[in-house]
């Protein structure tokens, strides 16, 4: 029997919907407009469609969205010096530097720039520090999402994370490690896997939660995956599709889905699944920031 596949996109669109809500509320009963400033320096094409759906996105939940395009050959001090405008900037309650960067910047001075309050890619190392200790503060979008679909997907099973064996693959600072923090909040039993880890589809198959942040597309076959497993794949790699016609690419996730379907339980498609709840999770956080910059206690959402 196939498993359930995780509708992200439905899920996301709900996410939004409820974001939009609290934001109505907010400007009627506070009037503040959340706002997101959002930067790219240089013209990679897919972080301009990034930067692009963020702006669509943000509108349509009823944001102000401030999008700031700069020249690739931007000095570091220059773009801190934006940063800095915009920390200072009461209209602007979170800022997303598009990442990467040109060489000649520190993508980390860029992090450590950025006020922790309006830190919305939850990077700072004093929001990745709140969250390894359990306290309250930003969470990068991705992992949030992740987590948001893991906990909905055991819901509808009438199942709960608490005890579970997580495993995620992957221990970047963007997804695997603030993946495996929230999982561990949730009561999880954790293990971090990597690129150095002996024996990966051993380690995997011990996993009722599967999260594969890697970047290697289709590495995860379907002999290591135990049966009934959730399968949240974050993988976004661009491969050929000779079957769409000479020189055509597609996306592939970290997972073989075509043949792990027939063991898991439930698992994320790619385009489809996690993908869409980044924007969302980023727009959550937006809204999350605005309220606590106004004194203002966080919303359930
Ligand atoms: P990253 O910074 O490159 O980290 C990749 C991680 O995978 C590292 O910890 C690395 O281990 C590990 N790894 C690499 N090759 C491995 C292998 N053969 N076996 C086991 N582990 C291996 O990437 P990232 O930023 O976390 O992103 C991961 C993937 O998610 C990428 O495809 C990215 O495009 C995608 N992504 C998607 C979204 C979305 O919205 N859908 C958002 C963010 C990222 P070491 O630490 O040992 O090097």
């Amino acid at each position: 029997m196939s498993g359930a596949i995780i509708d992200g996109k439905a899920f996301a669109e709900s996410l939004r919907a409820r974001v939009a809500e609290h934001v109505t509320e907010l400007k009627s009963a506070h009037d503040i407009t959340p706002g997101l400033a959002v930067v790219l320096v240089g013209s990679d094409p897919a972080s301009e469609i990034y930067v692009r759906n963020k702006g669509i996105q943000t509108r349509e939940a009823g944001m102000n969205s401030f999008e700031f395009k700069l020249p690739e050959d931007t000095s570091e001090a220059a773009l801190l010096s934006t940063v800095r405008d915009l920390n200072a900037d009461a209209s602007v309650h979170g800022i997303l530097v598009q990442f990467p960067v040109p060489k000649q910047i520190s993508q980390q001075h860029v992090i450590e720039t950025i006020h922790p309050d309006k830190d919305v890619d939850g990077l700072h190392p004093m929001n990745a520090g709140r969250l390894a200790s359990g306290l309250p503060g930003l969470v990068p979008a991705t992992p949030s999402g992740c987590v948001l679909l893991i906990k909905d997907t055991l819901r509808q099973l009438g199942e709960k994370c608490e005890g579970k064996h997580a495993v995620v693959l992957g221990r970047s600072n963007l997804v695997g490690k603030p993946v495996a923090q929230l999982l561990l909040a949730e009561n999880c039993t954790v293990t971090i896997a990597h690129s150095k880890t002996r024996d990966l589809p051993a380690v995997c198959r011990n996993a009722d939660i599967l999260v594969a942040a890697v970047g290697r597309a289709e590495m995860v076959k379907k002999d290591w995956v135990r049966p009934g497993a959730v399968v949240i794949d974050v993988g976004t790699s661009r491969i050929p599709a000779p079957e769409r016609g000479e020189g055509k690419m597609r996306l592939a996730g970290d997972v073989a889905f075509s043949e792990v379907i027939d063991v898991a339980g439930a698992i994320t498609p790619v385009p489809g699944g996690v993908g869409p709840m980044t924007i969302a999770c980023l727009l959550r956080n937006t809204l999350l920031a605005a309220h606590a910059q106004a004194g203002l206690p966080a919303p359930a959402i």
